[in-house]
């Protein structure tokens, strides 16, 4: 059997007596804004596919970008912390040491290293989760009355800094957990407006193995195309706030999008860079 270490059941009040100690490190940064780390990771070795280590790259550059955009914070982990809990579960002892080293974090959102984040601008409704210790994307009926483990996807999951235990909430009203391959082709039809197609908040490249190939549960190259076509789709909704975008969300290569003759702050940048919803 497993473990993840010590029990500490006076976790929460002692968690509490911390953040009444040191106010200048509150868990919720403005009223109704926790707190958020993101945390990813991938293996402390170099990836068995050529251009692996080039993707877990720009994947990582996709959440730094969304981080920035938000005010969350961010940990990628290459350590595997605990011989027996090593690949997938690596994420286990690396929250769970996370939780202690940082009181001041309210929410840890585990985010795979092949998931992708596609709406820039969108955030998880911390409101609704006030009474929540752990949202995961899945569905009720599959996971609590058919059994089955493809009922929940553990891509990309929110969990409290707290010892949680029943408060649950399997999360299905967007795409906390997004498949890759019924959205990858639609990015275009979603971005023009009123178009009928939600942009997905994630889009999680489950069964490409992008960093060792190894057991791919698909085409390699619909894979490859999938992910970069994510990448720019999402890039782009960055560089627009800086004037540019892509040719097109097949290729790399970028546009001025915007010409640049008004004034350097005018309202319409400014709004963009500082969202109203960013950390204070
Ligand atoms: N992971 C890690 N260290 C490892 C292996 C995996 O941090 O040594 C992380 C990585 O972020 C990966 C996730 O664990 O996306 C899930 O691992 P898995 O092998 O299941 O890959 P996936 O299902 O994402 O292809
Ligand atoms: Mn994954």
């Amino acid at each position: 059997p497993l473990s993840l270490g010590p029990v500490a059941p006076d976790y929460d009040e002692r968690r509490a007596k911390w953040l009444r100690d040191n106010p200048r490190f509150p868990a919720f940064v403005a009223p109704g804004r926790p707190r958020v780390l993101v945390v990813s990771g991938s293996s402390p070795r170099r990836c068995s596919v050529p251009d692996g280590d080039h993707m877990l790259l720009r994947a990582f550059k996709n959440k730094v970008d969304y981080c920035r955009v938000h005010g969350f914070d961010i940990f990628y982990s290459t350590a595997v912390l605990d011989a027996e809990l090593n690949g997938f579960w690596t994420k286990l002892p690396l929250l769970r040491s996370l939780m202690v080293a940082h009181p001041e974090t309210e929410f840890l959102w585990w985010m795979d290293s092949d998931l992708m984040l596609t709406d820039m601008l969108a955030e998880p409704p911390w409101g609704r989760y006030a009474r929540h210790n752990l949202v995961v994307p899945g569905w009720d009926d599959k996971v609590y009355v058919d059994r089955s483990w493809l009922g929940i996807n553990a891509g990309s999951f929110i969990i409290r800094n707290c010892r949680w235990g029943g408060e649950t909430l399997l999360e299905n009203s967007y795409s906390l957990h997004g498949f890759w391959a019924g959205i990858v082709d639609k990015y275009e039809e979603m971005r023009r407006p009123g178009a009928g197609e939600p942009v997905p908040l994630v889009t999680h490249f489950v069964g490409c193995k992008p960093c060792s190939g190894e057991d791919s549960s698909y085409d390699a190259a619909v894979c490859r195309r999938g992910m970069e076509r994510a990448l720019n789709f999402a890039d782009d909704q960055v560089l627009s706030m800086y004037g540019f975008g892509h040719e097109s969300l097949n290729t790399t290569a970028v546009l001025r999008v915007r010409n640049d003759t008004g004034g350097p702050l005018d309202a319409e940048l400014g709004r963009l860079l500082h969202p109203a919803f960013r950390a204070a």
